[in-house]
């Protein structure tokens, strides 16, 4: 079975400040040093590819070397290509390049429409510039395009996020996510937290953005993530449905025959070994409850196989936090707010 491809370009030009990514500022020569370890790694591990992801970081820096990297892989012809990218970079001229590198689908980094509130999370772009980067993707040519929003962040309002997502819905968009900002230890946010909006208003964006997208016609289909029909990003659905992914790069993980193995967050580590450093991240994960926490994060949900052990369990969870419809459990909107809650009262009662 075809795998998904994972490719960590861990380079930005300025850390923003909630950010705890491993990325890096690039010095001279850094893409073309990057390109040539990325591409080593391709070759030792083999392998065919149906779906590629590249995520940082900020991918799009090293659009030039973004092609010669898919060239050391054997990926299907019909494969779903996908690119994060930054606003500020997404000029028509590196959208070309992109596009010539047979990338077919684009996550932009969004986060809001308003300027208030980027400029608080250290983003380097406005609101137009961020409507401009979308506009120019859909004049390069990408069919496929996505934007990340965050909900919890300073300065946002009931209002301020119903703007932000009626800009979002009227952009040539077919896929959007939208996560709930977590405070890291290790970042400026970590360190001098600012004023946020509380738990309760926080989870009343979450339905909000829930209700507001599905009447968009960007329907729900996993807890983080909503798209028009069949613009489900299918990389990504590889992670929930527990299928196999190779990573590469610092930083990446993998999914590979039933073990889970991450990448040192090391640069130069990366840059300067023949095969990249991994190490084990779970022993031998339980497959039953992997596949029960995943595949709960889904609209899909899970099949009667795997939800009829934990029968006794779901009787002490509210009505109105799940469904059962043609044999497979899921979650509500409501539901997913408190998944971790849910998802653990289950498996405890099994
Ligand atoms: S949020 Fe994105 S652009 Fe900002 S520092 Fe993190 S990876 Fe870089």
């Amino acid at each position: 079975m075809n795998k998904g491809l994972y490719i960590h370009i861990p380079f930005c030009r300025r850390k923003c400040l909630y950010c705890d990514f491993y990325s890096v500022v690039p010095d001279d020569g850094a893409a073309q040093r990057y390109r040539e370890a990325v591409v080593r790694n391709i070759r030792h591990y083999g392998g065919s590819f149906d779906t590629v992801y590249f995520g940082g970081g900020t991918p799009i820096l090293l659009a030039d070397e973004l092609g010669e990297m898919l060239k050391a892989a054997d990926i299907s012809e019909d494969a779903e290509i996908t690119a994060e990218c930054n606003p500020c970079e997404m000029d028509m001229c590196t959208l070309s390049t992109l596009r010539e590198a047979s990338i077919n689908r684009i996550s932009v980094g969004v986060q809001s429409f308003r300027d208030a509130e980027l400029s608080a999370l250290g983003r380097r772009h406005d609101a137009e510039t961020a409507v401009h980067a979308i506009e120019n993707a859909a004049a390069a040519g990408f069919r496929d395009i996505s934007l990340d929003l965050m909900l919890g962040i300073p300065q946002q309002t009931a209002q301020s996020l119903d703007e932000t997502l009626r800009i979002a819905a009227g952009l040539p968009v077919t896929h959007i996510s939208a996560y709930m900002l977590k405070i890291e230890e290790s970042t400026p946010f970590g360190r001098n937290t600012p004023l946020l909006p509380d738990e309760d208003e926080t989870a009343d964006m979450y339905l909000q953005t829930v209700q507001r997208l599905s009447q968009s016609g960007l329907s729900q289909y996993e807890i983080s993530n909503f798209a028009r029909d069949g613009c489900s990003c299918r990389h990504n659905l590889k992670y929930w449905r527990r299928e196999e992914y190779l990573g590469i790069g610092p930083a990446a993980h993998s999914f590979i025959d039933g073990r889970r193995y991450a990448v040192a967050r090391d640069l130069n580590g990366f840059l300067s070994s023949a095969v990249q450093a991994e190490l084990v991240t779970d022993g031998c994960p339980d497959e039953y409850e992997e596949r029960v926490m995943l595949g709960l994060r889904l609209s899909e949900g899970i099949p009667e196989e795997l939800w009829k052990p934990l029968e006794s369990g779901l009787q002490r969870v509210p009505k109105n936090y799940y469904r059962i419809e043609d044999g497979r459990l899921s979650l509500t909107a409501e539901g997913f707010l408190l998944s971790n809650e849910i998802i653990s009262l289950l498996l405890s009662q099994r």
